[in-house]
Parts: C-alpha cells; structure tokens; sequence
C-alpha cells in the first residue's frame, strides 16, 4: 500500500500494527456521525434506525464468524476483549486460587491480564511453542488442573504470522470441562474464523487490524457461557458491557468485516505474490536471512531474521526510504529487547536480533514487495 505524501510516496508494509480505513467503511462512518447523533438506546422515534443499525451490524459480524447475533459484545477493542475473558473468568473465584493457562507467545494484552490476575493470587501456567511458534496440544493435555479455569490461546501470532491449532487445543480443553478463549485479533477479517468449528468459547476480534476503525471491536460469547461484565454501568449490549455504543464505529466495522471475509480469497491470493516476490528477490540475491513462524503462518504476514542484522536499524534505514515496516509486534516498538515471541521460537543466536516483521495488505502490490526487496537487499550487502 502506499501513502500519498507531500514529498513522495510512502509504502505501508505494517498491517499486523493497524491497516487503512477502507473508503466506504469511512463514508458510512461520517454519514453516520454527522446524521444519525441520537442515542441508540433512546425511546423517540429518532433513535430507531439507530437501534436497526447496531442490529444489522451485529447480524452482519456474527455471520462472518458463524455465530449468532446475540453472541457478539461490542467492546472498545481487542485488548479490552482480552482482558475482559481473562479477568472475568477467574475474578469471581480468586479465594480458590484459580489457574490459567496460555502460551508464551500472546500478546501483552493477554500476558498482562495474566500477570495482573497473578498479583492477585491466581497461578499462571505458560505453554511453550515449537520452532514454528505452535503449541503442542500435548502440552496442554499435561498441564490443565483442576482448579484451570480458563485456557486461552491466540489463533493467529502478530509477530510471526504462526496460526495455532486451536481446534484441538479447545477440544482438550472442553473434554477437561474447560473454558476456551482464543485472541483472534490477527486472524478475523484474514482468513477463514467460524466460532463453531474452532470450538471456541470466546474470541476477541479488533477492527482496525480489518480496515476498520480503531477503539472498536468485539468478544464472541457462546450462548449460555456465563461471565461477568468488565466494565459495569447502564444496560446496553444485553447488560453485558456498559456504555453508550459508538455507533459509527461498529457499522463501519461490520461493513468492513463483511467487505473482507467477500474478498478473502483474492486477498490472500495477492498477499501470497507479494510475499513470493520479496522472497524471491532476498533469495535470488544470496542474502541470508530465515523465516519465522513455520509454513502455517497468516497470509503477507513475514517476520524475517538477517544473520548479525540488527532489525532496528533496518526499520530505521527502511524509513529513510519511506518504508515502514516494524522490528517486533507495534506495541513493543520502541523497546529494544529481543520479543518474547522470538525468545519463545528459539531463534537462533545469530539472526535473531536482525529481525523486521513485513506485513502486506490489500492495498499493497508486487511492486511494492520488489522495491521492499531491492532495498532490503542494498542495506544487507552494506552491513557484509
Ligand atoms: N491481540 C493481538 C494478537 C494483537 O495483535 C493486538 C494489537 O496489536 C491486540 C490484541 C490488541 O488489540 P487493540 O489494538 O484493538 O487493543
């Protein structure tokens, strides 16, 4: 994707961090701001096709994902998706000491909520991942206890793109007669997610990692699964998340949703050339470098390794040519420490601090991945 700028053209390869609004997501946001201002919850006539709105958009979401409508909490994002799971699935139960398990390659909005319910006196069981940045379903099969109360897994990894085999890790879940959450913020809007199939309990989901807004996103929860509200006040979203519902937000969200779960396909089939054309490019020129995250990783997504790189300075030289990209998950950006994600797959010594994450999106294009590549190629041959 490229940027207009005014001096020249900025291409955007980071869409792991956040992607583009997309056009009509935007428009029916501002249509909405500017003539539809009513509380939704209102009982005037003039908040009725407000209340339609919020109803097609919930239909139109849990369709995406193979739920039901009444299934979907609209939530301010998928952090607070995450730690609403986490939090409201031990809080209730914290003079039995509960416990719970994840992998040690979440996100912080998981790991923390973890770590703020550790504080609290709960036990934190943390599984390891494979070379490829998987959990075994055999480990989890080990350590779940009888005092488990929530198991939660991410789908799909921001930093390498490693998709979990969250199917089986919720069936064992489930025959232990556990709670499975899954963080699929990386994954909704990407690549196929039905609720039913993957057998999760929960799953947080966030916009603007799907070309809509951001400060708006939802928690999938199965009909009949009891958990605490997070954030308490008046009724709104069936008295399970209070607060007056941005409207716009979530419209635009549905209509980017249904938008990209349309168009998947031909998506990833774009994604896949651009990730085959800066492969081909780096390979072509002899650079070495690895790639994370194994083969089942999310489509555009490379998270690559240059030996004794330093992927800090690569995004800062990228930058200089107008191309951003990140050296970890965005949020850890401005930390220099390796990830915990990287530590977790055992990268090697050698390339593991000369890693960048490129990720394309739909707007980005071949040329895109070869200009990536060329540069990408000149620094690497500079820094030999
Ligand atoms: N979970 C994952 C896997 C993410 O990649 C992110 C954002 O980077 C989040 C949670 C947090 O989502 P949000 O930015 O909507 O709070």
């Amino acid at each position: 994707m490229t940027v207009a700028s005014s001096s020249s053209r900025i291409i955007y390869a980071d869409n792991a961090a956040t992607t583009k609004l997309d056009d009509e997501a935007l428009a029916l946001m501002f249509d909405l701001q500017k003539n539809f201002f009513a509380n939704p919850s209102a009982a005037y006539k003039l908040s009725r096709p407000l209340k339609k709105i919020l109803r097609e958009a919930r239909e139109k979401i849990a369709a995406c994902i193979n739920a039901a409508p009444h299934e979907i909490i609209f939530t301010s994002g998928g952090t607070e998706s995450d730690n609403w799971a986490i939090k409201s699935s031990v809080l209730a139960n914290l003079s039995e000491r509960p416990n719970i398990i994840t992998s040690a390659i979440e996100h912080k909005a998981v790991l923390n909520s973890c770590a703020a319910m550790a504080n609290l006196g709960c036990s934190v069981t943390i599984l390891p991942v494979d070379n490829a940045g998987a959990v075994k379903p055999v480990d989890l099969q080990e350590k779940i206890l009888p005092q488990t109360k929530i198991i939660s897994v991410m789908l799909a990894n921001n930093e390498v793109g490693t998709i979990q085999p969250i199917k089986r890790l919720a069936d064992i879940a489930h025959a232990a007669g556990k709670i499975f959450h899954t963080d699929a913020v990386q994954a909704v809007g990407h690549i196929p997610v039905d609720v039913k199939a993957l057998g999760a309990d929960m799953l947080s989901a966030s916009a603007h990692k799907f070309n809509a807004p951001k400060g708006v996103g939802f928690l999938y929860l199965r009909e009949g699964l009891k958990l605490a509200p997070y954030i308490d006040g008046g009724g709104q979203e069936f008295s399970r998340r209070a607060g007056t519902e941005n409207l716009p937000a979530i419209a635009a969200m549905a209509l980017a949703l249904e938008k990209n779960c349309r168009l998947m396909n031909a998506t990833a089939e774009k994604l896949s050339a651009c990730t085959k054309t800066l492969l081909d490019c780096l390979r072509g020129n002899d650079i070495d470098f690895i790639v994370n995250g194994g083969e089942n990783r999310l489509p555009g997504h490379l998270s690559l390794s240059f030996r004794n790189g330093e992927g800090e300075t690569l995004m800062h030289r990228l930058d200089l040519k107008n191309i951003c990209v990140s050296t970890g998950s965005a949020c850890d950006s401005r930390q220099v420490k390796i990830s915990h994600v990287l530590q977790a797959l055992n990268v090697p010594e050698a390339y593991i601090r000369g890693t960048i994450r490129i990720t394309f999106g739909k707007e980005n294009s071949r040329e895109d991945a070869e200009i990536i590549g060329k540069h990408l190629t000149a620094l690497q041959r500079d820094c030999a």
